[in-house]
């Protein structure tokens, strides 16, 4: 058995007729009809958070997902939650007290030391073996600018009934991150590093999915086409259940409000921080921490989405560099109803902009607050955290500056948990620019591995017991790995050679 009888049906960003589809369906075949999203609708308030906190975080997540009429059998989700034993940490998401009323809740002791892992984890885990299940195979697309890749080729290694396929731009993404994908072992996993940049590995994979033909001869190889991208709900729905671990540990210490700030790209982290709020979860204020790609600031701040005359800027933090933010959709969707959101987001594709009206704005902004801060900004966040005894990453630097910028302000006399996206070790040169005091002619020819043996020795020096500093650094061992997946693609020649390997 797959699904039990309580599934409930999902919503569509941009229809208010019914689906009849069901989140494994959805799970299966993402894209909604009249190019909307599927959704959670009507989330209602849980009844009992106390019972809730008393259970593990797998248990936490079978409640949840029963909530939610997400249905999946509950041995075939225990199956999917079982993946967490590869952490290194035993409670999954640490929550970790870092100066007086700031937390942070640690979202990258995954096998690829990113956010990306908690929803892809379980995600790889359940599609095979649904797939096992239905006796069908799949073949599993992504393309990556850095962690999608990583997190989704870990996660489906020797997965039965699946092959995945992740394209990446050579050059374009960290050394740690290259070596998370090249030296993938795994006879199920291909991985294409293109001559290019992001934007063409995008349009590449988007044009693959697109191709009938290309369609047909995967099927005729016995496999189903999918992807494996950031808009499915299933990734959204592991990614609320770690924000209930923050009210669980702050209840411990008599703390019942909080606000979260949320280093974001596409928004599907904070959109599972919305889900939880609506769920009951008393989080005060969603903040959105940005880097110098500062749409959702604009949005947030303005009500206007325009992208009109920008121009993607490459940064510390290159996960969250972004122009089209998908999962905004499901949060206009969710306040405004589909008929707006089609409006919006029609007006988004053929204009490149879209704007709130004053009172939709001000609704957004009783629970949503926004700000975007530099490069410079983000090692000066490095900086400060290092000096109170806790490395950052870059993208959790710039929501370390956000909560010290609300407090700062006086907006804030909350309790604030930044969420920690990434382990510092997998950006090292950005992290050892900010901390090891280096000229800039030895940084530009520093490699990874002598970035981060320069961190290692500081922390050392300073005696900063980061509690999980000697596991992590297992990532040194990357550096020994031989690279398997060395070779270059043109774009162009991508389709012949998936199907070769099929
Ligand atoms: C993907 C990612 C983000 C952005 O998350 P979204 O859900 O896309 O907003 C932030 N930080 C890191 C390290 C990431 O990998």
């Amino acid at each position: 058995m797959i699904e039990n009888t309580h599934a409930h049906f999902l919503g569509q960003t941009r229809s208010d007729e019914a689906t009849h589809t069901t989140f494994i369906q959805a799970m299966l075949d993402p894209n909604a009809a009249y190019g909307g999203l599927y959704t959670f609708c009507d989330i209602k308030p849980l009844h009992d958070l106390t019972a809730l906190y008393a259970l593990s975080y797998n248990a936490m997540c079978q409640q949840i997902f029963t909530h939610l009429g997400i249905g999946l059998d509950s041995k075939l989700l225990e199956s999917a939650l079982a993946s967490y034993a590869t952490f290194r940490t035993d409670n999954i998401a640490p929550l970790i007290q870092i100066e007086s009323q700031l937390y942070a809740l640690e979202l990258y002791h995954g096998p690829t030391y990113a956010f990306k892992d908690m929803a892809l984890q379980p995600f790889s885990t359940l599609l095979s073996l649904i797939a096992k299940q239905n006796n069908k195979k799949y073949l599993i697309l992504s393309a990556t600018s850095g962690d999608t890749g990583p997190a989704t080729l870990s996660g489906f290694a020797n997965k039965q009934n699946i092959k995945a396929i992740c394209i990446y731009p050579k050059g374009g993404t960290s050394e740690v991150q290259r070596l998370q994908m090249t030296t993938q072992t795994a006879t199920n996993l291909k991985v294409y590093g293109i001559n290019g940049d992001f934007d063409l590995a995008q349009s590449t994979l988007k044009a693959l999915l697109k191709n009938e033909n290309f369609r047909n001869l995967v099927t005729e190889k016995g496999y189903a086409l999918s992807a494996a991208n950031s808009v499915n709900i299933a990734r959204i729905a592991f990614q609320i259940v770690y924000y209930f671990i923050i009210g669980k540990e702050l209840a411990k210490q008599g703390i019942n409000a909080f606000s979260v700030i949320v280093p974001s790209g596409n928004f599907g982290n904070a959109l599972g921080a919305f889900f939880a709020k609506k769920m009951g979860l008393p989080i005060t204020k969603i903040c959105i921490a940005s880097n110098p790609n500062d749409i959702l600031t604009q949005f947030f701040t303005t009500g206007v989405y325009d992208i009109r005359n920008k121009a993607l800027r490459l940064s510390y933090s290159p996960a969250m560099d972004i122009l089209k933010s998908s999962n905004i959709e499901r949060l206009l969707f969710a306040y405004f109803g589909a008929k707006k959101t089609k409006a919006y987001m029609e007006s988004l594709d053929k204009t490149q902009y879209f704007s709130l009206t004053s009172d939709e704005l001000k609704v957004l902004q009783t629970l949503f607050e926004a700000h975007s801060f530099s490069d410079e900004a983000c090692l000066y966040g490095i900086q400060q955290a290092f000096a109170k005894g806790y490395v950052l990453d870059p993208h959790t630097s710039n929501a370390y500056l956000f909560a010290k910028h609300r407090k700062e302000q006086g907006y804030a006399n909350d309790t604030q948990v930044i969420i920690a996206t990434a382990h510092f070790a997998k950006f090292a040169k950005v992290v050892c620019k900010a901390l090891c005091n280096i000229d800039s002619h030895t940084m530009a020819i520093l490699n990874d591995k002598e970035a981060l043996d320069k961190i290692f020795n500081l922390l050392h020096t300073h005696n900063i017991a980061q509690e999980n500093l000697q596991i992590d650094s297992s990532i040194l061992e990357l550096f020994q790995k031989k690279e398997i997946h060395t070779q270059s693609y043109n774009a162009s020649d991508l389709q012949e050679s998936i199907l070769a390997w099929l």
